[in-house]
């Protein structure tokens, strides 16, 4: 069985932006790395969008937009994101990117194959997947295991789920500067649903039909929203270039006491998916960032992670959309309605302080989350 210090099982957005900051920090020459995904990541799989004040991949951001829309049905308002830019970076030009740096690396391989098991033997892990085993030091482990979660009922397991077509109109009606961020103006049939528009041109626009909440919808539900709002805007002529789908779980479950001394859960398999908003790709850029500073100066993966208020302010949150789906809207256009959008944006990003908590929390209806919190309480 051939050994490697390191194995990645599973190949996606955790794992190479781990391997990329490896290889950025120039600490990791002397340790074999191995990357194993069932997909060859050579397609444009997903598009990940996220606000940004630092630069992050700028240089391979596709679109760019410096204020966004907030709608429902009784309000709308454009959110002017400075010192944000909210992004959108193409998957595959991601795959790409970190794979031209890899290669260069001798002692990083990828292999194509499918993943079937893993496991701790006393000092060192075993890797079993559909062509051979290998063994290594340390596994690194993004393969969603969504059993872990249905398995039990302490912590709610919501999806945010959407379907999203990239379109071509005729009409110009799409404005390139601005996004629409949420717009809760669609019927929300006892749930949370909202569009979310994407324009990269007058007449090019990613919509995707969105939904927070535990039931996955037939397709043609998706699709027919979409349609619908397609000739709201007022488009009568146009074609479909793209489809993307996604299913992500939006959870609290404390994946990380699956970690062992020698594999831990990365990406959302490891709790890096923000569990409120299903936004994963900055969270992704610094939980990355800290494995690899932790590599460098610890072994035991056990004393990673590190619990903190916004693991509970989301909960709460999930909490409430568990047992009420259709109050998402009323919950997040109170906050969006008045309240300071930078602060919002920062919140969401794990980074205000407690009084700047305190800001966005006091926007939300109170009673709600009181009575959230009481429960919980007894749930622990
Ligand atoms: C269509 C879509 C759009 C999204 N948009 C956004 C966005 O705009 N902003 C944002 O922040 N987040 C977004 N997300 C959520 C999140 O950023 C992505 O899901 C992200 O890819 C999660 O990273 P990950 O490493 O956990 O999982 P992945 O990137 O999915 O990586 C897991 C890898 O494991 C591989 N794999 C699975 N099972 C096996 C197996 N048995 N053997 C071998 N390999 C296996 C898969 O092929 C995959 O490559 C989106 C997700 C989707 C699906």
């Amino acid at each position: 069985m051939k050994h490697y210090h390191y194995i990645f099982t599973g190949s996606g957005l955790s794992a190479l932006m781990t391997v990329y900051e490896m290889v950025i920090s120039g600490k990791f020459k002397d340790k074999n790395i191995l990357l194993i995904d069932e997909n060859p990541k050579k397609t444009n799989d997903r598009t990940w969008c996220f606000w940004d004040e630092k630069g992050l991949y700028d240089t391979m951001a596709f679109a760019k937009w410096h204020s966004a829309w907030f709608k429902d049905k009784s309000f709308e308002r454009e959110l002017q994101l400075a010192p944000y830019l909210y992004k959108m970076i193409k998957g595959l030009d991601f795959y790409n990117l970190v794979f031209e740096v890899i290669t260069k690396e001798s002692n990083i391989q990828f292999v194509n194959q499918k993943v079937l098991d893993f496991k701790e033997l006393g000092n060192h892990c075993v890797v079993k997947t559909e062509v051979e085993s290998y063994t290594c030091n340390q596994v690194f482990n993004s393969v969603f295991n969504p059993e872990l979660v249905k398995s039990q009922s302490k912590y709610p397991f919501l999806h945010q789920h959407f379907i999203g077509w990239f379109i071509k109109s005729k009409e110009a009606v799409f404005n390139p500067d601005c996004a629409t961020f949420m717009d809760f103006s669609v019927k929300q049939k006892g749930n949370t649903r909202f569009m979310y528009v994407l324009p990269t041109s007058e007449t090019e626009a990613l919509l995707e039909y969105t939904l927070f909440s535990k039931e996955l919808l037939p397709r043609k539900e998706y699709e027919t929203e979409i349609q619908n709002y397609i000739q709201k805007l007022g488009i009568t002529d146009y074609e479909i270039i793209e489809k993307e789908q996604g299913n992500i779980p939006m959870t609290c479950y404390p994946f990380w006491k699956h970690n062992s001394k020698n594999i831990i859960n990365i990406g959302s398999a490891g709790g890096w998916t923000k569990a409120s908003t299903g936004y994963t790709f900055k969270n992704a850029t610094k939980k990355s960032k800290a494995l690899v500073q932790f590599l460098s100066k610890e072994t035991d993966l056990r004393k990673l992670h590190k619990t903190n208020k916004f693991w509970f302010y989301d909960l709460l949150l999930l909490d409430i959309l568990d047992k009420k789906n259709e109050v998402g809207s009323t919950i997040f256009s109170s906050m969006f309605r008045k309240g300071n959008s930078t602060v919002i944006f920062k919140f969401l990003d794990e980074e205000t302080t407690f009084w700047e908590d305190l800001q966005v929390i006091w926007k939300c209806p109170k009673g709600l989350f009181i009575q959230a919190l009481i429960t919980r309480i007894f749930r622990f």
